[in-house]
Parts: structure tokens; C-alpha cells; sequence
């Protein structure tokens, strides 16, 4: 009975599908037309090429992505570093004043003094190149170390060269690119409203960080040990520890100048320099009198203010490169190769 019954259910509903109105009938059908049309399309558009594009222009994006987020930790990075010497409007600046001439070691001796320079609060350098130009080695440098610079040149007469042969002393180095530097600070500074201080840093030294903390509040003339030069382990002012003012000098070499110093061993204040338009190196003074004779016009012994712990502590060496033997390099030439082709040492 019961199976009869829906059975009977089972065929009524059959012919109510075929007794649907043809209308909805013909949607039905094309609906289904259009799921199927679809569903071809999606699979025939499903093109692996495709895929692999995608994923190499998402592989790219990430690349990007991970470059720029490397690039602005460089940036943060130098910031921070920068943070570490920024600049105090309060604090007298350094004018560290360098003379610099083309030679194998050249960008050696800049990179070494540069990344020193770096670390120093409140430093200007002005570097003048021994040139008739202003070349490309030394201006991709500075650019690259992010100093406060000044990039001047003044090129030595080929008659005040030094020749190879000729004892050290001779003929006077730097003389011509100091002086323009000097011109550059009276020109540029105001002898009123700038504070600073002067120091004349050859570009083969090696020098400390304390050596700038301690010349930087210099009233006039500043003096302090220097080691390695004048035949000595350490050239020095004596001073006189009760009265704290310097008396004499230790110097061997020469010690009859009135202030037998290095160059590395003294620093003058910005405003006692500039008041004194006429003070500059001269190329006519005797071999290895030129500090002696720029400091004549500028202090006497008994002002000279003794830093570094009364001038027993060594904050500067007067280091001198070896020229590098070059030899091969020569050999290299006479068959028209180099080592260094399109490589800057
Ligand atoms: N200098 C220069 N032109 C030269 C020789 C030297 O500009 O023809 C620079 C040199 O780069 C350095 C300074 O003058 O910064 C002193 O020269 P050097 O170190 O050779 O002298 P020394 O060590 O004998 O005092
Ligand atoms: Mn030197």
C-alpha cells in the first residue's frame, strides 16, 4: 500500500516538470547553457604562462620591497651615526684645513683621515688639492663622507715642486694650498659672530679623537706634543706645571726658532686669526722655519695655552707614508696595461 502510494507521488511530480510553462523551461536550460559557457571560459582561460607571470612579478615586488626596506635602514643607519656628531650650534666649529696632491697613496691617506673627520662633532674641512684642478678622485671622496667640506685647489709652481731626490726640508709643502684656505675663512667667516678654531691637518698623519675635543676651546694659540717628528719619539713645549704656561720646548732640530713645532701641533682661535688679515704661509722662509714664522705673527711663548694634560700627552703623529714600490706596475706600463684600468685606487 504504502510503496504504491509513493510511487504514484513519484510520477505526479514527473509530469509536473514536464508540465513546467515552456518560458521557464527555455531560462532553465539557457541558465544552465551559461554555467557551462562559464565554467569553458574559466578553464580555457586558466593559462599557466600566466601563473608564472604572476608569481615572477610578486617574486619582484618582494625583492623591491626587501631593497627599499634594506635601503632606508642604510639611511637610518647613517642618520643614527650622524645623530652621534650633529651639529651644536653652541660648540666653537673645527676648521680643519688640508692640503692634498695626487700621488699613488693619495685616496688612502683621504679615506684614513676622512673616516677620523667623520667622528668629529662640529668640523669643517676644507681640502685644497695641489692642482690646477679640482679632480675626480678627491671629489667623489668628500661627497662620498658626508662632512661639512669645502673642496678648493691651488697648484704649486712646477719651481716649488719638490723633486724626488731632495732632502724633505727643502723646498716648503702645502704652503700655497694653506694660504688658500686661509683666504677662503677670511672670505667666507665673519670675525665678529663666527667661533672656531683653526687646525692645519696634513693628509698623512694619524690622529686621535681627543686631539679635537681639546683644541676646540682655544682663546688664541693652542700648543701640544707632537710624536714622531724632528728626529724625535715626541717634539714638545715644556711647561711649567706651577704656573701651567709654557717655557721652552724640547726640540733637537733647529731649536733656535722662536716656536720649534710641527705643523700637527697647534691650533688658533677663528677670531684671532681673522683679525690678523696679513697672517699667511710664505714660500721664501728657510726649510722647516714655517710654523715658527707664521706663529711670530700670531702669539708669544708666554700666551701660548699648553693642552693635553700640560702637554704630557701624545694626541698626533707626524706618520709618514712609504711610497709604494711600483715596479710591476712600470712593467705592466711598458706593455700598455695597467692594473688599475677603470678600477680608482
Ligand atoms: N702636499 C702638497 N703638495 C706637495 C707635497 C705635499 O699639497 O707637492 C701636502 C701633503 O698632502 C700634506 C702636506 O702638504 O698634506 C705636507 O706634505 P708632507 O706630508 O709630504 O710633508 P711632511 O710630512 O714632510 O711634513
Ligand atoms: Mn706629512
Amino acid at each position: 500500500m504504502y510503496s504504491s502510494r509513493s510511487a504514484s507521488h513519484k510520477y505526479q511530480d514527473s509530469v509536473q516538470t514536464l508540465d513546467m510553462p515552456i518560458r521557464k523551461k527555455i531560462i532553465l536550460y539557457l541558465a544552465l547553457l551559461l554555467l557551462v559557457l562559464l565554467w569553458f571560459i574559466g578553464v580555457k582561460n586558466r593559462d599557466p604562462h600566466q601563473y608564472d607571470n604572476m608569481r615572477r612579478t610578486l617574486e619582484l615586488y618582494e625583492y623591491q620591497l626587501k631593497e627599499s626596506k634594506e635601503h632606508m635602514a642604510e639611511t637610518m643607519r647613517l642618520l643614527g651615526r650622524r645623530d652621534c656628531v650633529t651639529w651644536d650650534p653652541d660648540l666653537p666649529v673645527i676648521y680643519a684645513i688640508t692640503p692634498t696632491y695626487a700621488r699613488p697613496v693619495q685616496k688612502a691617506e683621504l679615506t684614513r683621515l676622512s673616516h677620523t673627520l667623520m667622528l668629529v662633532q662640529n668640523l669643517h674641512w676644507i681640502v685644497v688639492e695641489d692642482s690646477d684642478h679640482k679632480t675626480a678622485l678627491v671629489s667623489s671622496l668628500l661627497t662620498e663622507t658626508h662632512l661639512n667640506f669645502t673642496h678648493l685647489y691651488e697648484q704649486t709652481p712646477a719651481e716649488w715642486k719638490h723633486k724626488p731626490k731632495e732632502p724633505n726640508w727643502v723646498k716648503p709643502r702645502g704652503v700655497l694650498q694653506r694660504n688658500k684656505a686661509l683666504a677662503w675663512l677670511r672670505a667666507n667667516l665673519n670675525a665678529e659672530v663666527d667661533r672656531g678654531v683653526v687646525y692645519f691637518a696634513d693628509d698623512d698623519n694619524a690622529y686621535s679623537l681627543q686631539l679635537f675635543n681639546e683644541m676646540r676651546l682655544t682663546r688664541e694659540v693652542s700648543v701640544w706634543p707632537v710624536g714622531l717628528v724632528g728626529g724625535l719619539m715626541v717634539e714638545k713645549p715644556e711647561v711649567n706645571l706651577t704656573t701651567g704656561r709654557v717655557v721652552g720646548w724640547n726640540s733637537q732640530w733647529r731649536p733656535e726658532r722662536p716656536f720649534p713645532i710641527d705643523m700637527a701641533g697647534f691650533a688658533i682661535n677663528l677670531q684671532h686669526l681673522l683679525k690678523r688679515p696679513e697672517v699667511k704661509f710664505l714660500l721664501q722662509v728657510k726649510g722647516g722655519w714655517q710654523e715658527s714664522e707664521l706663529l711670530t705673527h700670531l702669539t708669544t711663548l708666554d700666551r701660548l695655552e699648553p693642552l693635553a694634560d700640560n702637554c704630557t700627552k701624545v694626541y698626533v703623529w707626524h706618520t709618514r707614508t712609504e711610497a709604494p714600490k711600483l715596479n710591476m706596475e712600470d712593467k705592466l706600463k711598458a706593455k700598455g696595461k695597467r692594473s688599475d684600468d677603470g678600477i680608482q685606487v
